[in-house]
């Protein structure tokens, strides 16, 4: 299956998805306060320091809401597809958005888990799958 949704990284997540084809899902640590957030910048959004390190968490969260997509993000790939923000486990009040990787759509509350799939040589995308189905674990393939 296809997917779509295609996140460019930029000058302040390009490590995170430098990470993420390694399969690690990383927060950055705030060496000042000890915050952690997420997506990347380049200073703490509480003290506004800019030193911070990378702190490995586990991908797991919570939906908090879906769409579902009708644009075709890149010629060839399927649509509609879902596409889900998850509220993160390990930082509070900070979410991403990613392919969904179930049997149809998902419902609110439901507990998830982070699914690598490797797209190309430059690009691995973090899909989000039913916790008590872990597909992406080990591979996608
Ligand atoms: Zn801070």
């Amino acid at each position: 299956m296809m997917t779509a949704y295609r996140p460019e990284p930029d000058r302040d997540s390009r490590q995170w998805w430098e990470r993420v084809a390694g399969q690690e899902f990383a927060v950055q640590e705030c060496e000042g306060c000890g915050a952690v957030r997420f997506p990347a910048r380049s200073f703490c959004p509480e003290c506004r320091t800019e030193a911070w390190h990378w702190r490995e968490v586990e991908p797991e969260g919570v939906v908090e809401s879906w769409i579902v997509n009708h644009q075709p993000f890149m010629p060839g790939f399927e649509v509609p597809y879902v596409v889900v923000m998850v509220r993160l486990a390990a930082v509070p009040g900070c979410f991403v958005y990613g392919n969904w990787r179930g049997d149809g759509p998902p419902e609110r509350g439901w507990r998830v888990r982070a699914a690598y799939r490797r797209v190309d040589e430059r690009l691995t995308l973090v899909d989000w799958a039913p916790d008590d189905h872990p597909v992406g674990r080990k591979s996608s393939r």
